[in-house]
């Protein structure tokens, strides 16, 4: 959960009036939340970082899976118990029934990515300052993530209908931005001091494809709404991008050159969820998994420090052992460097709830041990392999020891994979990129020396 609302403060009499955020769910939320704070500050209201000092509370749900549904009311019922004056948006919002049932106090309630319905039930209930003018926002937009790196959302919604999933339920079919839409504000995020770019979606690699690939100009040059000419204009800006959410579709081979020339970040995530045919044909997964192996294998070949991060569900109604170890093999055979495991939940209004064959608690327990003992090792071999290297890192920040710092290889993406620990002599600051030698490594983390 990120949150504003971290330390009490005082309430101001006659004070421009103030908005707290509570920003739950996944960088895609996140996002969404970055909007609309910059939306907030661009009209003048302050953003609060405590309950009580905030004149209303906006809560950005999460409604994915029943644990985030939960946590979602929770936040909800914290909020109006300590402030009192709520708006509900997200994807919770688009259930509002759920909300109002739970917390009939709630101000509004607006879907996800509504954000001309969210700035109007800010309006209906706290009225905008005299001058809107007063605070300029910087041209990149206000973000909630550190300075040095930035979520870039390149499209809303998803075409696909995978059976476990109601993001489409909720967010609606796939809707792009147009490329140059993307790409000016990369640039602009690049001149505000981003070093590092976090591309998101809900399936990347399908980007353009509800514009028919319609073609843009930026800087000059002709690029046209698709992943691969993405990709292209990002690498022109000269500082890590990395992509998530690519499924392996067959232009995704076209891309790997991209890699291999330093052009974009070594690191592939790729969401597999599962590695038998008969669970990703339950599963009602896209991109045919045919040759998957044999591709990764090539592109392994094409750029050796590839890292591929993936999420797994194990215990998908109807899997049997034979899937099960299916899927064991191919963790091991991929060589998957990084992993995020779920054992699967029964989401309220997903299509899986019908299949057949539902897994007991224990066996999916007892299978997602087995998964994360096998992903444990070879993520362990990765690290160990990266002893006596020289590589670039990004420093996030100072650790808690003296002269050491949180940093990330080109493999760790911030707050799901990795880091590195990093001794260094002199002062380094957020979003420095330093040579590291790596010295040792446990299962998930580097340490090292900055040369
Ligand atoms: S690709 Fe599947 S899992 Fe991902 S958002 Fe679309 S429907 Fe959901």
């Amino acid at each position: 959960m990120t949150t504003t609302l971290d330390r009490p403060a005082p309430i101001k009499p006659n004070a421009i009036p103030k908005v707290g955020i509570v920003s739950l769910g996944c960088p895609k939320a996140l996002v969404d939340s970055e909007r609309i704070v910059t939306r907030l500050r661009a009209e003048g209201y302050q953003i609060s970082p405590d309950y009580s000092g905030a004149d209303l509370v906006l809560v950005n749900t999460c409604g994915f899976l029943d644990s985030a549904r939960e946590e979602s009311l929770d936040a909800i019922g914290e909020a109006i118990e300590a402030n009192g004056k709520v708006i509900v948006t997200g994807c919770l919002g688009a259930e509002p029934e759920v909300i109002e049932k739970a917390h009939p106090k709630v101000l509004a309630v607006t879907g996800p990515h509504q954000y001309e319905q969210v700035m109007d039930a800010v309006h209906e209930n706290l009225t905008p300052p005299h001058n809107p003018h007063t605070d300029l926002v910087p041209e990149s937009g206000l973000r909630l993530t550190p300075r040095h790196y930035a979520y870039l959302k390149i499209s809303e919604g998803c075409n696909n209908r995978c059976s476990f999933c109601i993001i489409p339920k909720l967010r609606g079919d796939l809707a792009s931005r147009p490329i140059h839409h993307v790409l000016i504000e990369a640039e602009q995020l690049v001149r505000a001091g981003v070093k590092e770019l976090l591309v998101i979606s809900q399936d990347t690699s399908a980007y353009g494809l509800d514009l028919k690939y319609a073609p843009q100009t930026w800087k000059g040059e002709e690029y046209e709404t698709r992943f691969l000419d993405l990709a292209r204009g990002l690498s022109s800006l000269g500082v890590w991008t990395r992509m998530h959410y690519v499924y392996p579709y067959p232009h995704v081979d076209k891309f790997i050159p991209l890699m291999a020339e330093g052009a974009i970040t070594p690191y592939l995530d790729i969401p597999f969820q599962h590695a038998s045919a008969n669970v990703l044909k339950a599963m009602k997964r896209p991109a045919k998994q045919d040759r998957v192996l044999e591709r990764i294998q090539q592109w392994r070949r094409d750029v050796p420090d590839l890292a591929i991060r993936s999420t797994f569900i194990v215990g998908f109604p109807g899997e049997t052992e034979e899937d099960f170890q299916i899927l064991l093999d191919f963790i091991r055979e991929a060589k998957i460097d990084r992993a995020g495991c779920f054992k699967y939940e029964n989401v309220a209004h997903a299509d899986s709830r019908d299949l057949p064959g539902h897994i007991p608690e224990e066996v999916k327990e007892e299978r997602w041990h087995r998964f994360m003992e096998t992903q444990a090792e070879i993520s362990a071999a990765r690290a160990a392999a990266q002893i006596g290297t020289t590589q670039d890192v990004i420093v996030d920040g100072p650790s808690d020891e003296p002269g050491e710092f949180l940093a990330r290889s080109k493999a760790d993406a911030p707050e799901i994979d990795g880091v590195v620990y990093l001794k260094s002599d002199t002062a380094l600051q957020p979003g420095d990129i330093v040579s590291a030698n790596i010295t040792d490594a446990d299962a998930y983390d580097l340490y090292g020396n900055a040369v």
